[in-house]
């Protein structure tokens, strides 16, 4: 009974994923997660060490 593994859906559309484009079901989604990725990148939770070391003086540019 092996051959029932659990296939994961696509995340965009909920189809079956594709052994070639996986986790996406085609690479259209592949590309439409890829999207999102780069319109949304502020969604992303992410370390907040850059947001710490807010006194960094850049070279040009004084925030005072
Ligand atoms: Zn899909």
């Amino acid at each position: 009974m092996s051959n029932d593994k659990p296939r994961k859906a696509c995340p965009i559309c909920g189809k079956p994923t594709d052994e070639r484009t996986k986790p996406f079901c085609s690479k259209r989604c592949a590309d439409v997660d890829l999207h999102r990725w780069f319109s949304g990148r502020y969604a992303i939770p992410v370390t907040e060490d850059e947001e710490e070391d807010g006194r960094r003086e850049e070279p040009g540019e004084k925030p005072n």
